[in-house]
């Protein structure tokens, strides 16, 4: 007899973790359209509804480069102090209706200095209106921890510093590093001096690779920069043949470097085919540090909640499946080993038994 089917609300209620969601891509679309108006931004619609059904149908187009080209509209609200106070604790109010108990958030402090704050200003605001965000989550019941990966751009010439500003907040709610933007044509390596300082900080870091760009860039990351993680990383499976893994595979799975999946956005850029195809699912099988993550909810409109139910709609997944992605989440989680085993043991284990 097959296990029955878990339910929406049911997962709903599951406690999960998101290591890979942007600031700047999960923004309420109500919430856009009142920032835009105070900063005399034209957008697209003024309609929120209009707004986020603009955002998910160019973001389908299935080209990196366009959906990439979506945050012009979201990056224009997060200028100023009062936008990204409200963007940052309404962003941990909906994780927490969403049944996430830790997140990391990531966004690119220099995307957020064009209204004249300073890098440190926009980094000390962010967590301003997280830590806001998670004290009302916290007074309701639902509490949330997260913690904030700061992105360089890799189009850009500024990861050193971004990297200098991750050092510099990482007593102050930054668990680690990462860089963002289109990534064909911007090989991990170009940045190798932000790599090697973080190294030699001490600071952990993923890296955005194997989405766009196959193989390669995943061995540069890994093996060239250092990356302990990897955003997305779907194109490892091109490395596998008829379940026989190859050397960086093997050296993937076997080193449990964590793999940051974004099913629904990987098929907006066309890094995957479908969900039921998806290769988050045989790397699953395969034993891979696989987890399950949102990428882009505005963008992506998408929830924890959304992805998981998906995988197990269209790919046959299962709850346990589901307690192993979000344990693997948290063993993967840039944080101190003593709080992801607290978390583990605490939050994440009895949450799921209480629950199924
Ligand atoms: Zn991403």
């Amino acid at each position: 007899m097959t296990a029955p089917r878990i339910d929406t609300e049911t997962i709903r209620r599951l406690p999960k973790a998101v290591l890979h969601d942007h600031l700047d891509g999960a923004l309420r679309p109500a919430t856009v359209v009142e920032l835009a108006r105070e900063a005399g931004h034209t957008l697209p619609t003024t309609d929120p509804d209009e707004l986020a059904a603009w955002y998910y149908d160019a973001a389908n187009s299935g080209d990196l480069v366009r959906y990439i080209a979506t945050f012009e509209h979201t990056l224009a609200v997060l200028q100023t102090r009062e936008g990204l106070l409200r963007a940052a604790e309404e962003y941990v109010l909906d994780l927490a209706a969403d049944g996430v108990v830790y997140a990391e958030v990531r966004y690119a402090p220099e995307l957020m200095v064009r209204g004249g704050l300073t890098l440190d200003e926009v980094v000390e605001t962010v967590q301003e209106g997280l830590a806001a965000g998670m004290a009302k989550a916290a007074a309701a019941g639902t509490p949330v921890r997260v913690g904030t990966l700061l992105c360089g751009m890799r189009m850009f010439d500024r990861t050193r510093e971004t990297a200098g500003l991750a050092v510099a907040h990482r007593d102050a709610g930054v668990v680690g590093f990462d860089i963002a933007g289109a990534e064909d044509g911007f090989p991990p390596a170009d940045h190798l001096a932000a790599f090697e300082y973080l190294r030699h900080e001490n600071v952990p870091f993923t890296i955005h690779a194997g989405e766009a760009h196959g193989l390669p860039s995943i061995h540069q990351a890994v093996q060239v920069c250092g990356a302990q993680r990897i955003g997305h990383g779907v194109r490892i499976v091109d490395d596998i043949v008829d379940g026989k893994l190859g050397r960086l595979a093997g050296w993937i799975r076997d080193r449990r470097i964590a793999l940051e999946m974004c099913p629904t956005s990987n098929l907006q850029t066309g890094a995957a085919a479908s969900i039921a195809e998806h290769p988050v699912t045989l790397l699953k099988d395969l034993g891979f540090r696989v987890t399950v993550n949102t990428d882009n909810r505005l963008v992506s409109g998408t929830t924890m909640t959304r992805e998981m139910a998906l995988l197990v709609q269209e790919a046959g997944w299962t709850a346990e499946d589901l307690r192993t992605v979000t344990v693997n989440a948290v063993k993967s989680a840039f944080l101190p080993f003593d709080e992801r085993t607290a978390l583990l043991r605490e939050v994440v284990l009895p949450g799921y038994d209480a629950v199924l």
